[in-house]
């Protein structure tokens, strides 16, 4: 979870100079602490998402998208070793199999430090099912809400195959599903 927060914190700096951190004053100029609350850390995950979106109102979608596609570059920047690896072995796979270590990488975010995210494949597609659904702890909606965990997927997808899909998250634990499923589908353009 801290990995995570401290890349979402990263990635945009408008709202970690400017933001109001509503009820989350206490993070504004310090990370929380690494530790093995997830339930908490889901809680204020949840909150800070939550106060971003107020705060942007309708561009919060964007902006949460950005922040996933950021975040992605990130967690590739904090594992150099591993992603020169597969930039090597990437020209002798199958972009179905590139596509499968792409969704893996962040599946093994998400799921940090034991929570349960799944890549899987039926009907000829992929799909990654999160168990964790950290922006939605709390939070009830009628639509799917989790965009900065969509837009990593899509930037994991581009990175593997050089190519962009159209990614849908066709259930979400806020809407009451038992976890959040991204639905891989066809090349766009
Ligand atoms: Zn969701």
């Amino acid at each position: 979870m801290r990995r995570r927060w401290d890349r979402y914190h990263q990635a945009d700096d408008e709202w970690r100079s400017d933001f109001p951190f509503a009820g989350l004053q206490r993070y504004a100029g310090a990370l929380p602490p690494q530790n093995a609350e997830t339930g908490m850390a889901a809680a204020e995950f949840a909150a800070l998402t939550q106060a971003l979106e107020n705060y942007y109102g309708r561009g919060a979608r964007g902006t949460l998208n950005r922040i996933g596609h950021e975040a992605f570059a990130l967690l590739c920047a904090g594992q150099p070793l591993t992603i020169g690896l597969y930039r090597l072995i990437f020209p002798l796979l199958a972009s179905r199999r590139r596509s499968q270590i792409g969704l893996s990488l962040v599946a093994r975010e998400l799921a940090a430090p034991a929570g349960r995210v799944i890549v899987q494949r039926d009907d000829q597609r992929w799909s990654l099912l999160d168990y964790e659904g950290d922006a939605t702890f709390g939070r009830a909606r009628d639509t799917a809400i989790c965009w900065a965990t969509l837009g990593e997927v899509q930037a994991a997808l581009q990175w593997a195959t050089g190519r962009e899909y159209d990614v849908a998250e066709t259930a979400c634990k806020a809407q009451g599903a038992p976890a959040c499923r991204f639905e891989i589908g066809g090349e766009l353009g």
